[in-house]
């Protein structure tokens, strides 16, 4: 042996320096399933994000920026009435609700933002649905200084107003697409056109950890900073690691951002879907539950089909949990038994709305609300644990929709 050979250390290596390997697979999900001129493009972003993203300078503008812009760390907060309620079950959230923009997506557009600066982009493309992603891309545009160009299917664009005005008022360009079902689908290709037509000036901002590799790993690091944060908090607050986490989950990065920080801990990770008005197909977008292996949208996970190979059609109260399929490190998390996957219908979700509304004074973003609805019935399940819920969004948008629809909730004892 010379005396240059390093011996690998027997210690098991954290999950997330395994994970994914350097075709971008966890286990055998994932990978980069696209065309050879995306892929040429998946390869630098690869490239760079490797060795930009650890260089010192990144890290310490991005540091800066979620102290200084985005209001990180977020609190850990003790819901003593909603415990005190359920008898015994200790329930604690994560405050992404009170990050910048008032949620978790802005934690990925900071860094993909900052990582488009480092490489020179002129612009940030990327498709939206209900406009969540295209307000937090438009967000840190506007920061950077950087343009920002949203492509929105022309139904999104009549049902989603207030995010349309709100992108607008940060200064993207929103691209109204009309073809087809003139929905999320079409604006993903609408995007890529886009994109592909100048891949060297622009970037194309995925909004979860989801897409062709790098993307999931990317995603899932810039969003790693809850679950660090998170149990940092946690033990400092109660003097150990809490028994269960729980998130909510359509493409799975709030969820893969609080389990990232407790994969190598002992502690049950819940990922809870959304069962919508049931079990049917068409009638929820509970993907790892109901839904096989295939590829889509350029990896291959578990997803809801429709005809043939083709993603299904997909429904939840909350839009941005309706995505037919799950990024790839949950579909393997899932298939080896290291998270469990929960559901939660429509009212459920509503009631947890309103639950937590008037125990806690906090109003949850609908997709958070089926974390919390999950964690009550968990705490009935579990009185003597404690809860982490990773509140991943405020409900400010959803209010008009939740009173119009589910008015008589108001009336009900919580
Ligand atoms: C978009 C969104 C989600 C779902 O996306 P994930 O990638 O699964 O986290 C959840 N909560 C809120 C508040 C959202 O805006």
């Amino acid at each position: 042996m010379s005396a240059t050979t390093v011996t690998p250390s027997t210690y098991p290596l954290p999950a997330h320096r395994t994970q994914p390997d350097s075709k971008g697979f966890f286990g055998r999900f994932g990978g980069s399933f696209v065309p050879p001129e995306l892929q040429k493009q998946m390869d630098e972003i690869n490239a760079a994000y490797q060795s930009i993203s650890r260089s010192h300078d990144f890290i310490r503008e991005l540091r800066s920026i979620r102290t200084h812009f985005q209001g990180r760390p977020t609190p850990v907060y003790y819901c003593k009435n909603l415990s005190d309620k359920l008898g015994g079950a200790r329930i604690y959230l994560k405050r992404e609700d009170l990050n910048h923009t008032g949620a978790h997506k802005l934690n990925h557009c900071m860094g993909e933002a900052l990582l488009a600066k480092f490489l020179g982009k002129k612009k940030l493309i990327a498709e939206t649905g209900a406009g969540q992603h295209g307000v937090a891309l438009a967000t840190a545009g506007a920061y950077f200084g950087i343009p920002v160009e949203i492509h929105m299917g022309e139904v999104d664009i009549a049902k989603e107003h207030p995010n349309v005005v709100r992108m607008k008022i940060l200064g993207a360009k929103v691209v109204s697409v009309s073809r087809g079902l003139r929905t999320l689908k079409e604006a993903v290709d609408s995007a890529f056109e886009s994109y592909l037509q100048d891949p060297v000036n622009s970037i194309y901002c995925i909004g979860s950890v989801v897409g062709p590799h790098p993307f999931p790993l990317m995603v899932r690091e810039f969003q790693r900073v809850v679950g660090i944060e998170a149990r940092e908090q946690f033990l400092e607050m109660t003097g150990e690691l809490p028994d269960n986490v729980v998130a909510c989950v359509g493409g799975g990065s709030n969820s893969m951002g609080i389990f990232a920080g407790f994969l190598d801990d002992p502690v049950e990770l819940f990922g809870v879907e959304p069962l919508g008005r049931g079990p049917g197909a068409g009638d929820n977008a509970a993907s790892l539950s109901y839904g096989s292996e295939g590829v889509m949208h350029g990896f291959n996970s578990i997803m809801l089909k429709g005809e043939g190979e083709n993603p299904g059609p997909v429904y939840s109260v909350a839009s941005g949990l309706d995505y037919p399929s799950v990024g790839p490190e949950h579909a393997y998390l899932n298939s080896i038994g290291r998270t469990q996957v929960a559901t939660c219908g429509d009212e459920e979700a509503i009631y947890a709305f309103f639950q937590l509304s008037r125990l806690e004074g906090i109003i949850p973003a609908l997709e958070s609300a089926h974390a919390v609805a999950f964690a009550t019935k968990l705490a009935r399940q579990r009185p003597t644990q404690n809860i982490l819920v990773n509140l991943s969004g405020r409900g400010d948008k959803d209010l008009d929709f939740v009173m119009e629809k589910y008015g008589h909730y108001a009336d009900k004892e919580y």
